[in-house]
């Protein structure tokens, strides 16, 4: 029989935290999702509020907050591009405070915690595909950096909770994954595609379109991310998520193209500072430790269910984060 956990997910409201949540509740647990709803909405956890099992809490993890929990998931943090460079002093904020409050917190309370990594940490990789033990080339100065260096810290903070307070972490580094309930105005390159394919708005390529990304669907995400929480103590990670199908990002524009059957027309804009030129997980440690995890949804089939997400809302009532998209 399993026993039934508090468990926090902060970002809860969010593309992923609002589909842990969902899963969580699923189970049976206890959840709790904090998020400051600055890059997300309460529509994405509306199913979930009338159940006994779900609480919301509007809170901003830079503040501390003292709950009860027996599991953190900490997944608040502007994800987008163009939603973490909009404040980027409060994005590197976000990582750090955020990661040492509730470091502070599984440590009070004896809790497992989650930190929800990034690909960015390898910055423009010159190794590829990506290791674990690669150590990435980030620009500190560019204006990713907020995120990236930001990110880098919590892993750094982490380790050093788990070294010296013996807080029992587990650290995934989570490359680029889609999928429903993506913010429809988050400026990042599927939720352009498919908004612009479906609105009949021209198509963006940023650059010539070459540059590569390896996209994940949500669910196989997510499976990998509780399997890790679940897994054994010593494995604390960092450990890459993602499926390594590599597309450039022309490709993709074809697909979502082909799939919405739009015509709208490809246009070529200026590639932004310090884009990545390729992108691509190497998972063999996922595959070793996570019980037999693997990717399941081709890129294709999770187009699919994302653009049928899409037809389905209503995008007027969504409103742009931020100017950045
Ligand atoms: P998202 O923007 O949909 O979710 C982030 C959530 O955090 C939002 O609900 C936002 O309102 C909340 N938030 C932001 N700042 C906060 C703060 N200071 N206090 C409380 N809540 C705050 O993005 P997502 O794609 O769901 O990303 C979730 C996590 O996964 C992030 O930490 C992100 O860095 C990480 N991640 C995502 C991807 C991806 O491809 N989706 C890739 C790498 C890492
Ligand atoms: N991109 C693009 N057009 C868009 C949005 C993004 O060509 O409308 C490109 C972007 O320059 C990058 C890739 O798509 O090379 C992925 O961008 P995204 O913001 O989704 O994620 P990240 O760069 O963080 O991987």
């Amino acid at each position: 029989m399993s026993v039934t956990k508090r468990i926090l997910v902060t970002g809860g409201a969010g593309f992923l935290g609002s589909h842990l949540c969902e899963r969580l509740v699923e189970q049976g647990h206890d959840v709790i999702c904090l998020d400051n709803l600055f890059t997300s909405q309460k529509s994405n956890v509306e199913h979930l509020l009338g159940k006994k099992n779900f609480e919301f809490i509007r809170h901003d993890v830079t503040e501390p907050i003292f709950l009860e929990v027996d599991e953190v998931y900490n997944f608040a943090c502007p994800a987008a591009p163009g939603h973490y460079q909009y404040n980027p002093i409060k994005t590197m904020k976000t990582s750090v405070l955020g990661a040492i409050n509730m470091l502070g917190m599984a440590k009070r309370c004896r809790a497992k915690i989650l930190q929800a990594s990034t690909s960015e940490v390898y910055g423009d990789p010159e190794v590829h595909p990506q290791p674990e033990s690669y150590r990435g080339a980030v620009n500190t100065l560019g204006p990713r950096a907020c995120y990236d260096e930001g990110k880098r810290a919590a892993e750094t903070l982490f380790m050093d909770y788990h070294r010296m307070n013996k807080v029992n972490i587990r650290m995934v580094r989570i490359f680029n994954t889609y999928g429903p309930r993506m913010h429809p105005y988050d400026g990042r390159v599927v939720s352009n595609f498919i908004r612009q394919a479906l609105n009949g708005e021209a198509i963006t390529l940023y650059g010539d379109g070459s540059q590569t990304r390896s996209f994940c669907y949500r669910d196989d995400l997510c499976e990998a991310i509780i399997r890790m929480m679940n897994g054994p103590d010593t494995f604390v990670g960092p450990v890459n998520i993602g499926n390594p199908g590599e597309f450039t990002i022309k490709q993709l524009a074809e697909l979502v193209v082909k799939l919405t059957g739009s015509k709208s027309q490809l246009v070529f804009k200026p590639l932004p500072a310090d884009d990545p030129l390729q992108r691509q997980p190497d998972i063999t440690l996922a595959r070793k430790h996570l019980n037999g995890w693997e990717p399941k949804v081709p890129l294709e089939e999770g187009l699919k269910k994302t653009i049928e997400w899409f037809r389905g809302i209503d995008m007027t009532k969504f409103r742009a984060p931020t100017p950045n998209y």
